[in-house]
């Protein structure tokens, strides 16, 4: 689909739509489809969704959760960002906690997950080798961020989950011609930073297991991150 079409596109569940149907990036469709043929001998039972990802949480969010990619065996199983795997297992029970999720533990895509003030969303939306989506991968994929930024009309923070999902934000902020001097945007966790489109940029770890494994992304730390995220959304609201 052409970027002036993407831009066309009206609503969240038009975008989404769309989006599953996205073949732009040869190397990771096939990378996506051929772990779905393969499958993990614990997943033997699973169709596994094997697509790009849609973005999953309420239109009205006022905190959007940006990530990096599905996970192989985790959303590019089930379908659903997050769900399935350790990322999930780490993130959803602290959204619970923070009162954006219904529940704490993520399945399937059919397990009853309703989300509360947050959308959930990702730089690339199809699972990369490695974790790794390429530099041309990430610009493949950037239109659908920016028309879906334009379509979350009540976001007010972006919590950037990694360095990758922080510079995919700042690169829609330079996109849209709102960012001046990228320089002065430096990734840390707990970094924040008011953008001048007005988003507010929340830095936090991602929740990989390499991350949260070794304790340099702990419970305690995440849940301050979307208590604080929480925090800065109704501090907009008031102004
Ligand atoms: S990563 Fe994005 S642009 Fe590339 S094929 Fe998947 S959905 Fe399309």
């Amino acid at each position: 689909m052409a970027a002036n079409s993407i831009a066309n596109i009206t609503s969240l569940k038009i975008l989404n739509a769309a989006i599953v149907d996205c073949n732009l990036c040869p190397r990771l469709r096939e990378h996506s489809t051929e772990v779905a043929r393969v499958r993990r001998r614990a997943y033997a039972d699973w169709e596994y969704w094997g697509r790009p990802v849609p973005s999953f949480g309420d239109p009205k969010a006022r905190v959007l959760a940006l990530g990096l990619a599905p996970g192989a065996h985790g959303s590019n199983r089930t379908g659903r960002p997050f769900t399935g795997d350790g990322s999930g297992d780490f993130l959803y029970p602290v959204l619970y906690e923070a009162g954006f999720a219904s529940q704490p533990k993520a399945l399937s895509r059919n397990d009853g997950m309703q989300l509360t003030g947050l959308w959930i969303s990702s730089v690339a939306r199809c699972a990369p080798p490695g974790n790794k989506p390429t530099p041309e991968e990430l610009r493949n994929c950037s239109p659908w961020l920016d028309r879906e930024l334009s379509l979350l009309k009540n976001l007010r923070v972006v919590v950037c989950l990694g360095r990758i999902a922080f510079d995919g934000l700042l690169a829609h902020e330079s996109r849209i011609g709102k960012l001046p001097a990228r320089a002065t945007f430096v990734f840390a966790h707990g970094a924040e930073y008011t953008l001048p489109s007005g988003l507010t940029a929340l830095a936090s770890y991602h929740p990989s297991l390499q991350n949260t494994n070794t304790g340099k992304l702990t419970r305690p730390m995440f849940l301050a991150i979307f208590n604080r995220a929480r925090e800065l959304a109704a501090l907009h609201s008031i102004v």
